[in-house]
């Protein structure tokens, strides 16, 4: 029985059978991987993975899929249940994983959080995403799409846009042209106050046209700034992402 898409869990599902060995050929999966499957739906991805030689977990919140999913795939491990309430350290007893998904594109950015702060399980992760997040999350300095996804997304990745994904690649098409990113944890910064980071980059991105002199007013004064070597007159989106990294640990350390 083939199931109707249910828009309100963002199911788009690939149908492109090009498109899906290309997006599960750039894993080039090991004999042994760990792979963790987001939103299988209707196993486009996850029949290209299963054929080859992984250990096999996959994540799925819709009952009805799951169910035809534990059909199909008996070998694989599988999850019914919203990714967003599970907590990655379990799986932390073995090998990091490597995940991948077509991601559901109404939770994206919260699940991406969610997973920069798992990083110490993660090998890496290929994602499917809408191309304007993607070149958000790959975007640099002083450029239109660089702002607060940006930074978050390279403080604890590094990133690759693999390649782009067109709207007849799925069924039903998404209104967006789409992209594969590839993101490996780099643990960098780990001493930073997360939270004061953040507070400091929603703060600055919500004045973007602003000089960092008035948009980082809350946090630090002018001489504070420059005793930084930052010029006053730049705007956030001049700021590279050691810039906020020293502006926290200085405003942590005066807090
Ligand atoms: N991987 C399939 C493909 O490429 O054809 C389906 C991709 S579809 C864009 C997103 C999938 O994520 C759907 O199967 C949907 O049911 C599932 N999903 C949506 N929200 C989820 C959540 N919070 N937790 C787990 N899975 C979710």
């Amino acid at each position: 029985m083939v199931l109707r898409a249910r828009k309100r869990f963002g199911q788009n599902f690939l149908v492109d059978k090009g498109m899906i060995q290309k997006i599960v050929g750039s894993l080039d999966i090991k004999s042994g991987d760990r792979i963790v499957e987001i939103g299988p739906g209707r196993g486009a991805l996850t029949q290209s993975l299963s054929d080859s030689p992984c250990d096999l977990t996959l994540i799925e919140i819709d009952r009805d899929l799951a169910a035809e999913l534990s059909i199909r795939f008996p070998e694989a491990k599988l999850i019914n249940q919203d990714v967003m309430k599970l907590d990655f350290d379990h799986f932390q007893d073995n090998a990091p994983i490597r995940i991948i998904g077509n991601l559901p594109y109404n939770i994206s950015t919260p699940l991406l959080f969610k997973l920069f702060d798992s990083g110490e399980h993660i090998h890496d992760m290929h994602f499917m995403l809408q191309l304007e997040v993607v070149d958000r999350m790959t975007a640099l300095p002083s450029t239109k799409a660089y702002g607060r996804l940006s930074v978050m997304t390279q403080l604890h990745c590094h990133t690759e846009k693999l390649f782009e994904v067109p709207p007849q690649s799925f069924s039903p098409r998404p209104k967006v042209q789409s992209a594969v990113i590839r993101l490996t944890p780099n643990r960098k910064a780990t001493d930073v106050d997360k939270k004061l980071l953040e507070d400091i980059l929603i703060q600055a991105f919500s004045m973007r046209r602003k000089t960092i002199r008035n948009a980082l007013r809350k946090f630090l004064t002018v001489d504070e700034l420059e005793s930084l070597h930052l010029d006053p007159k730049l705007r956030p989106e001049n700021l590279t992402i050691d810039d906020y990294l020293s502006c926290t640990r200085f405003v942590g350390d005066k807090q």
